[in-house]
């Protein structure tokens, strides 16, 4: 099953209303994926239990939600205009890029393919820039160029000093961010793993320049993320540390650590922990003008503060978390999502449709949970047919309303991943409803 798993799930995803192509019915634009109804639904259950888990959950953290435009300047204080305007070629084996009048570079890259008896092949050199650009303003001619945001994490280093000055936060602390990144990728790839137009969900926790204080946090937070990806129900084998080896790390970092998953292509990043010391407060401290230390009220110090990052994107995940679940069972396809992601929380039926007192028992039932829980109505076909429905799209729970029903207020629940059925009291489906999202 492993080597069209994918596939598998690009269908499924399709069919049933998680993931399209990009404006499908032009064509599409390459690198692009729509969200359908449940997808939408998949993608923000996922965000959100990022949310809660690393922001809500704890304390000491904010969250802040930037613009995707900004000023010009920031992309110079980062590093991205400079790094990404040259000429460049991408490994087509590893899509690593490479100024293409650096052959130095270049070969010493095509000898770790070689040595792995990897093949090297490289795209043509291109005058390239990573970040998207665009034009604003009304009058043509007049209009300023700005990119779309190629990170998330800039936002949050631009308002250090407002969140500082606002919420007075005391060191270490950390800044969450969701939100919309777009990067010109040379060479998309792998359903949505690799898209032009992508969320990321990063945390940003500033911290006193000294090593053992970053190294400690950047320990914490590398268990704090596997735990997050473990609580969602991911298999364990399937996840796993790597170290970046230094000539592999991004300008700025110290060290730098992937979380992987094993896919149907090999192991791949899911997201990335990062020790980027005082690269892009003091950048900014520079580019600005502006002063970006931060003073400790309890030892009387001034400094500016280091960084520890965790940088995931959406869509990643959500494809792990897809991958993970997607199991074939003899006649049914089921996706075994954690209750939190799956989209829908329960399925309600009455178990015909053509009997008014069923109907009338069952939508009773299905309004007065939708209050709490994203349920959803389903009364086509026979009652084997609505379970497999519900299993290929992930859902915990069926609940038929039946002839019993009327008479002691009773319904079956039906388990997906069990099969099992039970009968219980319609005053405790809340509450059951309510354990399963544990
Ligand atoms: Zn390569």
């Amino acid at each position: 099953m492993t080597e069209n798993l994918l596939e598998k799930v690009v269908s499924l995803c399709k069919r049933r209303g998680f993931i399209f192509p990009g404006s499908e019915i032009y064509g599409g634009l390459k690198g692009t994926w729509d969200y359908g109804p449940l997808g939408a639904e998949l993608k923000f259950n996922l965000k959100e239990a990022w949310w809660d888990y690393m922001v809500k959950q704890r304390e000491n953290v904010f969250g802040v939600n930037a613009s995707i435009l900004m000023n010009p300047k920031v992309w110079e204080a980062s590093g991205h205009v400079e790094s990404f305007t040259d000429p460049l070629i991408e490994c087509k084996t590893c899509n690593e890029r490479f100024r293409a009048d650096k052959p130095a570079d270049i070969k010493e890259h095509e000898n770790v393919h070689i040595k792995k008896k990897e093949k090297v092949s490289w795209t043509e050199p291109k005058q390239f820039n990573i970040l998207v650009e665009a034009k604003l303003g009304v009058v043509e001619g007049e209009k300023t160029t700005v990119y779309l945001r190629g990170e998330i994490t800039q936002g949050v280093h631009v308002n250090f000093k407002n969140v500082v000055d606002s919420m007075h936060p005391k060191i270490p602390f950390g800044v969450a961010q969701v939100g919309k990144a777009f990067r010109n990728e040379i060479t998309p790839r792998n359903f949505i793993f690799r898209s032009r137009e992508f969320e990321q969900m990063e945390m940003q926790t500033y911290v006193k320049p000294d090593e053992k204080e970053a190294m400690d946090m950047f320990e914490f937070m590398k268990d704090l993320r596997m735990k997050w990806y473990l609580m969602l129900g991911m298999n364990k084998n399937k996840l796993r540390f790597r170290e970046h080896a230094p000539d592999e790390r991004a300008h700025y970092a110290r060290a730098a650590w992937d979380i992987e998953y094993e896919t149907p292509w090999g192991w791949d990043e899911a997201e990335g922990i990062h020790h980027r010391g005082d690269w892009d407060l003091s950048r900014h401290s520079k580019f600005s003008g502006q002063d970006l230390s931060y003073f400790d009220q309890e030892t009387k110090e001034r400094f500016i503060p280091w960084v520890i990052e965790t940088s995931a994107g959406a869509e990643r995940p959500l494809l792990y978390f897809l991958l993970d679940a997607y199991a074939e069972e003899g006649e049914r396809v089921v996706l075994k999502l954690h209750p939190k992601l799956a989209p829908y929380k329960a399925a309600i039926f009455p178990l015909l449709k053509n009997k008014p007192e069923l109907v009338e028992k069952a939508r009773g039932i299905y309004r007065e949970l939708k209050i709490d829980f994203n349920v959803v109505w389903d009364d086509r076909g026979n009652i084997g047919k609505r379970y497999y429905a519900q299993d290929e799209i992930g859902t915990p729970a069926c609940i038929t309303v039946d002839f019993q029903t009327l008479e002691d207020d009773t319904v079956t629940i039906r388990d997906r991943d069990t099969m099992k059925q039970e009968r219980i009291s319609i005053k405790d489906i809340k509450s059951l409803l309510h354990d399963k999202q544990k």
